[in-house]
């Protein structure tokens, strides 16, 4: 697997700078890094700093439950600490300037749609029923490949359907015949697809650029929802212009 080093040497200079003015250590040997491998979210709003961070992870079949554990510090009279703050979203800034072109997809490239399959949890199959306006059942039944896992948290994965242009792409991926693709159901995504990361992905299509902007087509639409236009469906108009 790559390896993708974020802190390049345009930045290790300016690491060094902070060191000087803030004698914070910025040596990898010097820090320890655990507790930033648990950090969830931080927050920072005119008097506080909040770093949420996973306490406890406990693993079980195909799911992990997570504890979270709030620190919040008072800033707003500690002009020392609010400059410090400053120091590191300004570098953060700078290293977000420096971040490789694979840390953002492509617009329209979704190649992970194709090939992966994502796990559905009972709640991101009732998202998906809300969404489209379809009972649970029904979701279940028409694009879920249904295998509930041990703990139950699981109840299946997203079918597959094949077309003339790709084999093997999710139900709800769209775009075919374009060469640029979307998700149908974006805002109902399962969270298996929202907390996908693109870090180090080997399989972007590197004819697409990643300034480019992409105009998304019609949302997803269940069959039952399709009208006849011009004594033709919906999906039959797709089929011929794919
Ligand atoms: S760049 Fe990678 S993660 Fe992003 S859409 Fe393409 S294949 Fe998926
Ligand atoms: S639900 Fe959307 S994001 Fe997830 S695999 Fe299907 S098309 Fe891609």
């Amino acid at each position: 697997m790559e390896t993708i080093d974020l802190i390049t040497l345009r930045a290790r200079r300016e690491l060094g700078a902070f060191t000087r003015e803030t004698a914070q250590p910025t040596k990898l040997d010097l820090l320890d890094l655990e507790p930033l491998r648990q950090i969830n979210n931080i927050e920072i709003d005119e008097e506080h700093i909040t770093i949420t961070y996973n306490e406890k992870i406990s693993r079980s079949y195909n799911t992990n439950a997570v504890t979270y554990k709030e620190w919040s510090y008072k800033y707003n009279e500690d002009t020392e600490f609010v400059n410090a703050i400053a120091k590191v979203i300004d570098l953060a800034r700078k290293h977000l300037r420096d971040l490789p072109e694979t840390l953002a997809c492509p617009p329209g490239c979704a190649n992970c749609c194709m090939g992966y399959e994502p796990f559905v949890s009972s709640a991101d199959v009732q998202r998906i029923a809300d969404h489209l306006g379809m009972s649970y059942k029904d979701v279940m039944k028409n694009y879920v490949n249904e295998r509930r896992s041990a703990d139950g948290f699981v109840v299946g994965w997203l079918q597959k359907v094949d077309n003339d242009d790709i084999t093997s792409k999710c139900v709800f991926l769209k775009g075919s015949g374009s060469g640029h693709y979307y998700c149908g159901i974006y805002p109902a995504r399962p969270h298996d697809c929202a907390e996908f990361s693109p870090i180090g992905c080997e399989d972007v299509d590197t004819d697409l650029r990643h300034d480019a902007v992409h105009k998304v087509g019609r949302p997803f639409q269940p069959r039952h929802e399709m009208k006849h236009v011009r004594g033709s469906t919906l999906r039959g108009r797709q089929r011929r212009r794919s």
